[in-house]
């Protein structure tokens, strides 16, 4: 080890000491800890492209993209140029900016769905107005949710995931299997008149990527509707991916009320819940619902915002992402299979998972039926080799408008090393390579 390497080894020794001395769990999101994979937080200094930089300056090619937020990648020039002229102008003016209205627009232009927007700052907030608004439209209490979708962190939504809650709320959540029709219309045949809404992820990617089989969400909308049940699609990280109009225009169905959060922030804190005007007119000050924030419509996350969502409208980069993971999911695919290890790869659009099991993955119990250890191997090896993923079984892996034909076939490449650990019985991260 040379003196350099001894002295940035050490600088990262410490700031990791330091974050888990003043850092729960020396992070801000469960998620960030690595404890799936069995590692520690990774200490990231800054970003560019389709790479990220830790604090002792290894550079890693990117997959987690902002958990898909960063659909063009770090430090997008459109982006910064955005909030350069933005910062000229305000950082927070705490009443309304013509910027607010402006990103309204754009995103009630790209889904038919919608006709006004709400903003907030996360993801989290978007998805708890919504099922205020279905409570407060149908005066009915009770959420059908799916196993294995995330919406956030608010009560009604982690009801019976987390403690600190009263068992009450619990009462008033019911989750049926993804993809399952039946459970699905048995319960509204049972709970129907007492169900505000229907809250799903169009596609799940809080489980690993999960697609919708052929009917299931045409059967979801028909019957949702024929019993005035909400029907909210959660499209936080399905919105301006799939497509410009998101899972909505990719399957050709219209929600009730649609969240979207991550990419329309443009990298910068964001949610958003939208709808047609006769669901949102329940918000204060028109209606009775209440919701307000301090950073709500924030200038500098409507700017950023605002700029990539022009970005992919005059230069639509999907079909080129879409090809890249596919390419990225076949040649995965291959290289599992010279090293014998069954995986089955969910991909859609510039979303995948790689599901270490021999079957499909149509629902969370089967996603979680997976190998956990062999994706932890797995994913600690291509950290090691540069190229780093959700550090979850149940995340989804960001293809972006920067990587590369290059980058893609890298990943490929140091996958054959990270597939062969993957079904190694060492426990160690550190391996020597061995022939499949
Ligand atoms: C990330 C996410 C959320 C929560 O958004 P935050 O901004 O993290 O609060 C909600 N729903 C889905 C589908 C998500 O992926």
């Amino acid at each position: 080890m040379t003196h350099d390497e001894r002295r940035t080894t050490s600088a990262s020794a410490r700031v990791l000491n330091l974050a888990q001395r003043y850092l729960v769990g020396g992070v801000n999101s469960p998620v960030r800890a690595f404890r799936h994979v069995g590692t520690h937080p990774l200490l990231l200094r800054s970003s560019k492209g389709a790479r990220v930089v830790d604090v002792e300056g290894r550079v890693y090619l990117d997959f987690v993209m902002g958990w898909g937020a960063l659909i063009l990648g770090h430090q997008h020039p459109v982006v910064l140029k955005a909030l350069r002229e933005g910062l000229k102008k305000t950082i927070l003016l705490g009443l309304t900016h013509p910027t607010e209205a402006l990103l309204a627009q754009k995103i009630t232009e790209s889904i038919p769905s919608v006709e006004q927007v709400r903003f907030c700052v996360s993801g989290t907030e978007a998805c708890m107005i919504a099922v205020r608004i279905a409570r407060a439209h149908t005066k009915r209490t009770r959420i059908l949710a799916i196993e294995g979708c995330y919406h956030g962190h608010s009560d009604s939504l982690m009801a019976g995931k987390t403690l600190g809650l009263p068992d009450v709320l619990e009462q008033e959540i019911i989750r049926v299997p993804f993809n399952d029709r039946e459970a699905f219309e048995s319960i509204v045949a049972r709970e129907g008149q007492a169900l505000a809404c229907m809250i799903i992820e169009p596609v799940c990617a809080n489980t690993g990527v999960i697609l919708p089989v052929a009917g299931y969400l045409e059967c979801i909308r028909e019957v949702t509707k024929r019993e005035g049940i909400v029907l909210i699609f959660d499209e936080v990280v399905t919105g301006f991916r799939l497509s410009l109009g998101g899972a909505q225009e990719r399957f050709k169905i219209a929600a009730d009320l649609t969240t979207l959060g991550k990419i329309i922030g443009g990298g910068l804190p964001i949610g958003a819940v939208a709808g047609p005007k006769y669901l949102m007119q329940h918000l204060a000050p028109q209606g009775k619902v209440y919701h307000a924030g301090t950073f709500a419509g924030h200038p500098l996350s409507m700017a950023a915002g605002l700029a990539i969502l022009s970005e992919l409208e005059s230069h639509p980069p999907y079909a080129r992402l879409a090809r890249m993971a596919q390419h990225l999911s076949e040649g995965l695919s291959q290289q599992a299979k010279r090293c014998r290890v069954g995986v089955h790869i969910n991909q859609i659009e510039s979303l995948l998972t790689v599901f270490f099991t021999d079957v499909s993955v149509r629902n969370a119990k089967e996603a979680q039926a997976a190998h956990q250890d062999q994706f932890a191997r797995w994913a600690n090896t291509l950290r090691e080799r540069g190229v780093l993923i959700s550090p979850s079984p149940y995340e989804a892996f960001f293809v972006s408008s920067v990587h590369r034909e290059e980058d893609i076939e890298h990943f490929i490449e140091v996958s054959y090393d990270a597939f062969v650990a993957a079904v190694s019985s060492r426990a160690s991260p550190h391996f020597r390579r061995e022939p499949c």
